[in-house]
């Protein structure tokens, strides 16, 4: 899908790239050349609200001044994948992506710190909104009597989402964690301050360190010699993207979310004859027009229909558990509430 969305900016002369750091004057892009400073074009950030600049995570079309080891963004391809969240400045509802093209979420979560469900489920919400694959990481399981219980718990809280069991001081669960990240694939890790996003980071960066100087000794060229904090490369050929901002993703309404990524894909059946097209079959759909004439990409039109589904189930979840945490709330407070009237009254249990 990437080779095919680059082929007119090939064309037009420029390189691809990847976004791995935003800062206040511009990006640090990784090319097929190691890393370059760059800003984006004039003509980008005209045209292009917030949500259209480049952000972490984007691949973008570039132009090279070799001499001076910068470059400009000329292009931003479509996003498979981003985190959104609302500009902490703006009451406008000012959209900003936080991380694009992430395929897998870890959500971690220390043992010992008191688990908190509904937190976890916020940011399992977060990632689904994002398009990215949820992954529960329970990390400091050597400070834990019984991790599996905890563990059951959390599954319990979302089945079908893998939930790991991890320790960086006894090097548990590492191999089990990388096996989630494919080849190609990138990954962040998302959570609260002290869980031991960090110290998990540094051991793969480590080995990305030293998978690097095995590259360096053999390639006299020095050609693959960056290792950048932002950008972890992962044995398997996996990413992590670890940069300021994405570990504490902030929530906008997922509805929101989907549409800050797929603006163009949710204009397409204004255009369809039928109000209520299901773009199956009906005459006149103008999504099944713009898939044939190649315009929308099958692959992301995919994924929008799979993440309308999934967005679906989540708020109905979340509801569910509220509701559910909400009763148990009541039920305990009764509990209290008879208990302290029985003691009123000098009865004992
Ligand atoms: P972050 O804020 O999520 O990045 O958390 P850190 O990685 O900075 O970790 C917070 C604290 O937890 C540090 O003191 C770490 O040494 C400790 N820690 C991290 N991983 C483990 C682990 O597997 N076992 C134990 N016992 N402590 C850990
Ligand atoms: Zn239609």
């Amino acid at each position: 899908m990437l080779a095919a969305a680059f082929a007119s900016h090939a064309r037009a002369g420029h390189t691809p790239g990847r976004v791995i750091l935003q800062q206040r004057d511009g990006y640090v892009v990784v090319t097929d050349e190691g890393e370059l400073r760059a800003k984006a074009a004039g003509r980008l950030l005209h045209e292009a609200k917030e949500i259209g600049h480049p952000a972490v995570g984007d691949w973008v079309a570039l132009s090279r001044n070799p001499q001076e080891r910068t470059a400009t963004i000329h292009a931003i391809l479509p996003r498979r994948t981003a985190f959104v969240r609302r500009a902490a400045t703006d009451s406008a509802r000012m959209l900003q992506i936080i991380a694009a093209n992430i395929d897998v979420a870890f959500v971690v979560t220390s043992m010992n710190a008191d688990l908190n469900p509904r937190r976890i489920q916020r940011y399992l919400a977060a990632a689904w909104q994002s398009g990215a694959r949820p992954v529960v990481v329970l990390t400091k399981a050597d400070l834990c009597d019984d991790p599996q219980v905890a563990a059951r718990e959390i599954v319990a809280l979302e089945p079908g989402c893998p939930v790991l069991l991890v320790s960086v001081r006894q090097e548990l669960g590492l191999d089990e964690l990388r096996a989630q990240v494919k080849p190609g694939e990138t990954c962040v890790l998302i959570g609260s301050s002290g869980v031991g996003k960090s110290s998990l980071v540094n051991a793969f960066l480590k080995e990305d360190r030293m998978a690097t100087q095995a590259i360096r000794e053999a390639d006299d060229q020095g050609r693959h010699t960056t290792s950048h904090r932002e950008l972890i490369l992962l044995p398997g050929g996996g990413m992590i993207l670890d940069t300021p901002g994405i570990r504490e993703v902030g929530l906008v309404d997922a509805e929101e979310g989907v549409s800050a990524v797929f603006d163009d894909i949710e204009q397409l059946p204004q255009d369809c004859r039928f109000n209520d097209c299901s773009h199956a079959n009906e005459p006149g759909c103008a999504v099944r027009a713009a898939l044939e004439s190649g315009a929308l990409d099958p692959d992301r039109w995919a994924h929008f229909q799979k993440l309308k589904l999934e967005l679906a189930a989540v708020e109905e979840k979340a509801e569910r558990v509220a509701k559910d945490v909400e009763r148990r709330r009541l039920a305990g407070l009764q509990k209290h509430y008879r208990a302290t009237k029985r003691n009123d009254r000098g009865i004992r249990d």
